[in-house]
């Protein structure tokens, strides 16, 4: 398109036609629509003690949340907590606070009392939906504490509110624009950051996934999808729980990701579809475990959240031979950006290593981090994206929000991408990790997906490190294959020198036991950098 006659503007969009998106109803409804055909479906499973609700009971367990939170004197628009691992409840409050029109913030029940009250006094949390195991670290923050389990001292059972009269289900006017979900951000490059999510935005991102007669993600409604993300990460929350309701497929929870539990859950529960970030797929590659299980219904393996290079894709599908693709997301997008058209009904062909196409019902584009100047294909600049699901902006912070979305509607990524002729988007890496040696750039997921296709290596990391002469160099963190692996320095920097460029080279490779990645499965190379 043409930009006041002179700059060309370089626009980059789905190959899936636009779709109408009736994002101006709740999500809850939305969720429901195809509910009356699929009744006695489960829609949730706790594989751990095999307990099932269908849709029929979670659809009414919706309306009765509703009624009870209500009662517990939470009116719309006011906030929500769950602090959970994954279970049932997790989906069946957030549901029924949709129904409520309240708004769902959801952290890390791993979090110290420190980081769980920064957050909950940020959002004005009212009340808590807990286990008896976190209840000590919230006691202090004047909240109504409500546990899954059985109640301490001065906590409510769930029971309050699920064991209410649908027919006290308040009636809620929607406004698209109300927030309803208060996601995080990882917290991978700063502080974790509130952002704001709406009827409108999420109900357009799982349109954008999984609706229209060629769905991007064709999810059906006999899947069975496994549910290991955490689900306070909005990966889970929306692509694995919002999606999976949506076409009424059957959901298998994980409490606690274990590679033998899934395994197991996989051979058990006939699972179709696996949403999976990076370490996981890297380790069920290198895991010799697998050929004990029946994992021939895995159709598709789905892959975001961080950096998954095209050996470590090559080497996993020795193992589960499924389509495995990935999707790009963000949590102020929504979540996501792009995602992997082999996943369509019709499905197109795609690269390893690629991010998927731009979803439909958005544009994308990539601009010049100095100039701004929007970039033709092939060339790597910011990626921006605009459309109808991005975040209506970060909580309280006007400022932040101002110079993350654009006065045209564009949401700034920070992270560095380009787009090939096929309109694939490749991630080079984010504006903030890439190291720059002399001037010369050097993305650290590159470094780590050539380090991860060493047998011997199991995983790997790469940061900068300061430097006198060059400014910053490559330096990396390795973990060998087992224990009595023999692996030197000098054969890991001798073998990454061979397939790179002079300026890329590593400067030195530290030996360490594992690799810290939050749970939403990326590098914390703020730590490591701390170690050097
Ligand atoms: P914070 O913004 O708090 O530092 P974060 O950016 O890690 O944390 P999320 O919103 O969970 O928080 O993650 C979004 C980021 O994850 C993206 O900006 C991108 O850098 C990375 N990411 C997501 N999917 C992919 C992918 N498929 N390939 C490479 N990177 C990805
Ligand atoms: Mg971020």
């Amino acid at each position: 398109s043409l930009n006041g006659g002179e700059k060309r503007e370089y626009i980059y969009r789905s190959k899936l036609p636009d779709i109408e998106i009736r994002n101006n109803q709740n999500l809850a409804s939305y969720c429901f629509e195809k509910v009356a055909d699929h009744l006695d479906r489960p829609a949730l499973i706790d594989g751990a003690t095999g307990k099932q609700y269908t849709f029929r009971e979670m659809e009414l367990l919706s309306r009765k949340i509703a009624a009870g939170l209500d009662k517990q004197g939470i009116a719309k628009g006011d906030v929500i907590a769950l602090l959970l691992h994954n279970c049932c409840e997790f989906p069946l409050v957030f549901l029924g606070s949709l129904v409520r029109g309240s708004i769902v913030t959801t952290a890390n029940p791993f979090y110290t009392p420190g980081e769980i009250a920064k957050q909950l006094n940020a959002c004005k949390a009212k009340v808590i939906v807990t286990m008896a195991a976190y209840v000590d670290k919230v006691r202090d923050l004047g909240c109504k504490i409500i546990t899954v389990d059985s109640p301490p001292e001065g906590c409510l059972p769930i029971t309050v509110l699920t064991e209410q009269d649908e027919k006290d289900c308040p009636v809620v006017e929607v406004d698209p624009d109300d927030v309803i979900a208060l996601p995080y951000s990882s917290g991978t490059t700063g502080l974790p950051k509130g952002v704001m999510l709406t009827h409108k935005s999420l109900i357009s991102s799982v349109a954008q996934q999984v609706d229209g007669e060629n769905p991007n993600l064709s999810f059906q409604s006999d899947d069975v999808m496994v549910c290991l993300l955490p689900m306070f990460h909005i990966y889970s929350l929306n692509s694995v729980l919002l999606c999976s309701f949506r076409v009424c497929s059957t959901l298998v929870i994980m409490a606690r990701y274990e590679i033998t539990a899934l395994l197991g859950l996989i051979q058990k529960y006939k699972v179709t579809i696996l949403p999976i970030v990076p370490p996981t797929v890297l380790a069920i590659s290198k895991s010799p475990l697998v050929t004990n299980y029946d994992v021939s219904s895995v159709r598709m393996v789905l892959c975001g959240a961080a950096p998954l290079g095209k050996e470590t894709e090559d080497a996993f599908i020795e193992k589960i031979p499924a389509k495995i693709g990935q999707g790009y997301g963000m949590t102020e997008a929504g979540p996501v950006l792009s995602m992997c058209l082999a996943f369509a009904k019709d499905p197109f062909p795609v690269k390893p290593g690629s991010c998927g196409t731009v979803v439909r019902n958005a544009e994308v584009k990539i601009v010049d981090t100095v100039t701004g100047v929007s970039l033709p294909h092939g060339q790597p600049g910011e990626m921006c994206i605009r459309g109808p699901q991005i975040m209506k902006g970060y909580l309280n912070d006007p400022e932040a929000t101002a110079n993350t979305i654009d006065k045209d509607g564009w949401l700034h990524t920070g992270d560095i991408a380009y787009i090939d002729q096929d309109e694939e988007v490749f991630i080079v890496d984010r504006v903030k990790e890439i190291i720059k040696f002399k001037g010369f750039q050097v993305p650290p997921a590159e470094l780590e997906a050539l380090l991860v296709s060493h047998p011997l290596i199991r995983a790997a990391a790469v940061v900068s490190k300061k430097d006198e002469a060059a400014g910053e160099v490559p330096v990396a963190f390795v973990v060998r294959a087992s224990e009595d692996t023999e692996l030197s320095e000098e054969e890991v920097k001798a073998f990454i020198a061979k397939q790179v460029v002079f300026y890329k080279k590593l400067h030195s490779v530290f030996f360490v036991d594992s690799i810290p990645v939050n749970p939403s499965g990326k590098i914390l190379r703020k730590i490591l950098r701390d170690r050097l």
